[in-house]
């Protein structure tokens, strides 16, 4: 049994309600972890308070030193946490190998910028006195992390908020809680100190609100969906909490008739199906050029056809199965509505047959061509393996199709035309844009979403900002007051 990291050690929890989690492939139970409520997030919390001035006495360049041998520590255990991560996500093992590989990526990166973190210097205030621009720790960090990549997500916010000096409570997904508790084990066997960075367990309106409603906690780094984003905000606003928001996305790309349509095709590919498509920033919506369609979508079709469906642990898994039953059914709606608004199913639209998928929540990667454009798939975000398409009379068209969502995370365009590559870029509503690029995040940059999909930056330098504040000094010197 699976029990929450706090402090330093595993808690072993009597008398509460315990969640099952589940093999999305089989539908076993493969653990079960217990609803923690307000006292054992109270005491989670109050534990990373108690680490806090331990850890920001170090040296920012020692705090980088522990986190970068932390990082080392979980790659090393990568061939235990992989299969740990399929086997309650439901994702490839490759794309697990993948995962726990950015995972350590982005702390190292955070690790290498401990002694990057400035304030600044403003001489000649007045006659004899000069400003500093300090810049400190906000205290302890609630961090709420969704079930589609629960460890890079976590990463995101883990190496920002403790190279600059922060504690962190992290609760992940009810159902995806495994690989995050080891981590959090394995990280403080490397060395990071105890309550720096601790694991509660349970659901949403009892743990994560708890969390996030802890007085405490001064600042929510959320990544989720828009509804709970929502609601978030609006409690962080109780007692004026530091919040950030990634939300869903609903990504548009854009196929000219200059692009090279082969390359434009494997994006689409990757750029829909990775994840089994429940991915927040991902290739949701296609708009292509009328006169170059055919062509697009041929190579399209072919590419999607390979892709094989089955359990994340069998060889040559492509594709895994949905994370929930739940999940299947609202894409199962969504697929059924674009049909009925004329769509032609050009690739999947049904569940695999087989003995291997009966227990499973498989999905055929799906393309449907020309949905209606009021129809659920391009209003809502798809987050399942299936990809309407749309033709378009041109530019003009295509961006105002894009920038007709109330989500803006990232976009995407294919073309060898520069002006049209540069029109796309300043004028798409969304935090990322990809110009003949498949969708790949880079720890550089800064990463966020505008509109609905939220608010703040993870990534990049940016990120920092999230999890300091600045405090102005004003220093004079004695002999001239
Ligand atoms: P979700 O919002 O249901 O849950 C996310 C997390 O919030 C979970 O840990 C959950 O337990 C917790 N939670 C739920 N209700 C809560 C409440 N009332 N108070 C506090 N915590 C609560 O999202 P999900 O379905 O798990 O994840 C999928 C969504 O996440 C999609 O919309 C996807 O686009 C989005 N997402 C966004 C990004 C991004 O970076 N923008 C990345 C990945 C996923």
């Amino acid at each position: 049994m699976a029990e929450p990291f706090v402090g330093g050690e595993y808690l072993a929890l009597s008398g509460l309600e315990r969640i099952p989690v589940v093999d999305p492939a089989t539908g076993e139970e493969v653990d079960t972890v217990p609803v923690c409520g307000e006292p054992e997030v109270d005491a989670a919390v109050r534990n990373a308070r108690e680490a806090l001035s331990g850890w920001q006495q170090l040296p920012a360049s020692k705090r980088g030193e522990i986190l970068g041998e932390a990082a080392r520590a979980v790659l090393a255990a990568r061939d235990e946490l992989a299969p740990l991560l399929t086997g309650e996500q439901g994702k490839p093992l490759r794309e697990a190998r993948i995962e726990i590989r950015r995972f350590v990526h982005t702390l190292e990166h955070y690790a290498g910028l401990a002694k990057n973190i400035r304030g600044g210097y403003v001489p000649d205030l007045d006659e004899g006195a000069y400003g500093l621009i300090l810049r400190r720790p906000v205290g302890v960090v609630g961090a709420i992390v969704p079930w589609n990549f629960p460890t890079t997500l976590l990463a995101n916010k883990l190496g920002p908020a403790l190279v600059a000096g922060n504690a962190v409570v992290a609760k992940p997904a009810e159902t995806t809680p495994l690989t995050t508790l080891r981590i959090a084990g394995i990280m403080h066997e490397a060395g990071l100190p105890a309550g720096v960075f601790n694991v509660v367990t349970g659901d949403g309106p009892t743990t994560g609100q708890a969390l996030a409603g802890h007085p405490l906690v001064r600042k929510v780094a959320f990544t989720g969906s828009t509804p709970v984003g929502r609601k978030l905000a609006a409690l962080a606003a109780g007692d004026l909490k530091r919040v950030t928001l990634e939300l869903g996305g609903s990504d548009p790309m854009i196929v000219c008739d200059d692009a090279n349509l082969d390359r434009a095709a494997s994006a689409a590919s990757v750029g829909r199906f990775f994840n089994c498509g429940q991915a927040c920033l991902a290739v949701k919506r296609l708009y292509v050029f009328e006169s170059v369609a055919e062509e697009f979508v041929e190579k399209l079709v072919g590419k999607v056809r390979r892709l094989r469906v089955g359990p994340g642990t069998a060889e040559g898994t492509i594709i895994g199965p949905l994370h929930t039953p739940e999940g299947r059914e609202l894409l199962e709606g969504q697929v059924r509505d674009a049909v009925e608004s004329g769509a032609r199913v050009l690739a999947g639209g049904r569940r695999p047959e087989g003995e291997v998928f009966e227990k499973g929540n498989f999905y055929e990667p799906t393309l449907l061509l020309e949905p209606a454009h009021d129809s659920r798939v391009a209003t809502e975000e798809v987050f399942g393996p299936a990809l309407p398409i749309w033709k378009v009379a041109d530019l003009e068209e295509a961006i105002e199709r894009a920038n007709g969502s109330i989500y803006g995370l990232g976009s995407s365009i294919w073309t060898a035309d520069l002006d049209r590559a540069t029109e796309a870029a300043e004028r798409i509503e969304a935090g990322y844009t990809w110009i003949n690029s498949p969708q790949i995040i880079y720890d550089e940059l800064p990463f966020g979403g505008w509109k609905q999909s939220g608010y703040g930056k993870e990534h990049g330098m940016e990120a920092l900002e999230y999890y300091t504040e600045t405090k102005s000094v004003v220093v004079r010197r004695a002999s001239r007051g």
